[in-house]
């Protein structure tokens, strides 16, 4: 059959599939992309152009895609004008506005290797040394973690699924331990409905998600009331979990948040997890942010207690440097794993050795096919090593604290607490004002960023009350970049204080601007 397809194929014919007599080709695309990413960064001069939905409707709609290209050339150009000419600049300093980390070059050049050998690591038999490194580097963190040689985990697509994999291990531990009932097998139990896992209300959004995924339902999780610097208070969850046992529902699990990502603030891991000892519940560190601290001696002590956990969420995306996706669950009990291994004869039977020929897949809980991101990490760590990184995380927080003190001394600006590692919420206050028009400004200051792309801030809602909100992961941002960021913010709020006079209804006014949701939770 293949003699009759390949009749009349001249012989570049397969040119571009990645194979022995590709590499001229290979090359020639690498080149090209490189000169796109080379081009993004000496042009950008800030953040974000500004660019709005409506503004790129005329070149899309212009693109046929039965209609292919001719040349790399041709390719770049559109890419460079969909694309890149607009996408946000997550490396430069005026960018401050989500968990978005700049990423190191060594994890860059591993991207090139990911995905031209394109390993996958669910199987041995498909990635082969891949899935040693990616074990290696689990057993790395959980060194730093603290955790024993029982330790294991996996890698995952993100702090979501992290999380996910969390739950459903309490979830499966509590049915199986306490009840002797295998979810895998007969699904929820009838009890399921009144399963309840604590977390602070200023924990993830994602573990609503999870536990609706999970057919928990939202309501299984039980907001714990916060401290000051919005931090889960030890008090409030034993009386969350008193109050709760006394409505005859069921404590499974305790999420701690390592790193909040409001706030940048770590729950008293120490104190949560020997709750969640005292109750016999899974006990879930979501660090997904705040593993970070893992790798600066300075501030290590802020985790102090993570060693409790069962399950812990780091994000290497978040806050090691690493290009999206790198992230990993990591458990302290490896057996505890064995609740979501499934058996596939074409891929990982049953009798097959996994002392001998390791399968990842056996550790993941929705995903088969799975990119080799621990490369990422592995030329991270051997090439620049875990005190470099340290020393970034280092000056961030210190820029942090820097920053939080140029607010509180203005006496325009308004600091809502200050963050363990590197998040601050704060409100332009410069004359006295309602509480909604202090929200209205605010929020013109937000919007108003978003659409002239010269700094890049977020924005939230605590108790009701907008605030403008920094998140500083980069390490080359300087207390000068943040001088000149709240200049800018200020500058907005100056011109709203013009606008205002035109009523608001009339014609182009910021007001208008759909932007982004204004409260974002990444
Ligand atoms: C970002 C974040 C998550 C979700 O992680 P993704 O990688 O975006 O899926 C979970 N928890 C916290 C605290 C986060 O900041």
């Amino acid at each position: 059959m293949s003699g009759v397809l390949t009749t009349g194929l001249s012989s570049d014919t397969f040119k571009d599939i990645f194979h022995g007599g590709a590499s001229l080709s290979y090359d020639e695309a690498i080149d090209r992309a490189k000169q796109v990413v080379l081009n993004f960064l000496r042009q950008k001069q800030q953040p974000f152009s500004g660019v709005r939905p409506a503004d790129l409707h005329t070149p899309f709609s212009e693109i046929d895609m039965d209609i292919p290209l001719d040349n790399y050339e041709e390719l770049m150009k559109e890419v460079q004008r969909l694309y890149t000419d607009h996408a946000v600049a997550f490396h430069l300093p005026h960018y401050i506005a989500h968990l978005n980390c700049p990423v190191v070059i060594p994890a860059l050049a591993a991207e090139v290797l990911i995905s031209a050998i394109n390993s996958s690591l669910d199987t041995w038999d498909q990635s082969a040394g891949g899935t040693l490194m990616e074990q290696r580097l689990i057993s790395w963190t959980a060194e730093q973690l603290g955790f024993g040689t029982d330790a294991d985990g996996v890698f995952t697509s993100g702090g979501t699924q992290s999380n996910l994999t969390g739950l459903l291990l309490a979830r499966d531990h509590y049915a199986r331990k306490r009840l002797g009932h295998s979810v895998k097998r007969s699904g929820n139990p009838p009890q399921a409905a009144r399963f309840r896992v604590f977390a602070s209300e200023k924990a993830h959004f994602s573990n609503l998600k999870n536990a609706s995924l999970l057919g928990l339902g939202e309501q299984a999780i039980v907001e714990v009331g916060t401290d000051h610097r919005f931090r889960m208070d030890p008090e409030a969850l034993q009386n969350a979990l008193q109050r709760e046992i006394q409505a005859g529902n069921i404590p499974i699990a305790i999420v701690a948040t390592a790193g909040t990502t409001d706030f940048g603030n770590v729950d008293p891991l120490d104190e949560i997890g020997s709750i969640a000892r005292q109750y016999g519940l899974w006990f879930h560190v979501d660090a997904a942010y705040g593993s970070c601290l893992l790798l600066t001696s300075l501030h290590r002590h802020m985790l102090n207690g993570i060693e409790l956990a069962d399950s812990v969420t780091i994000d290497y995306h978040k806050s090691f440097f690493q290009p999206i996706s790198s992230s990993a669950v990591v458990v302290r009990d490896k057996r505890t794993l064995q609740i979501i291994k499934h058996h596939a004869d074409y891929l990982n039977p049953e009798d097959q050795d996994y002392e001998e020929f390791p399968a990842q897949v056996n550790k993941s809980v929705s995903q088969t096919t799975r990119r080799f991101d621990a490369l990422k990490l592995w030329f991270t760590l051997r090439l620049l090593g875990k005190e470099k990184l340290g020393d970034y995380i280092d000056t961030i927080i210190h820029t942090t604290r820097q920053a939080a003190r140029i607010i509180e001394h203005d006496p325009e600006l308004e600091l809502l607490t200050r963050s363990d590692i590197s998040v601050l919420l704060f409100r332009y206050i410069p004359d006295q004002r309602t509480t909604s028009d202090l929200c209205k400004l605010n929020e013109y200051i937000r919007k108003k960023t978003f659409s002239d792309g010269k700094a890049l801030v977020a924005g939230t809602r605590v108790d009701g009350k907008f605030y403008l909100k920094f998140t500083l992961l980069n390490p080359i941002t300087t207390e000068e970049d943040i001088r000149s960021i709240l200049d800018i913010l200020k500058g907005h709020g100056n011109s709203y204080k013009e606008e205002k006079k035109i009523p608001v209804s009339a014609g182009t006014s910021i007001q208008d601007y759909p932007g982004p949701g204004q409260v974002y939770t990444n």
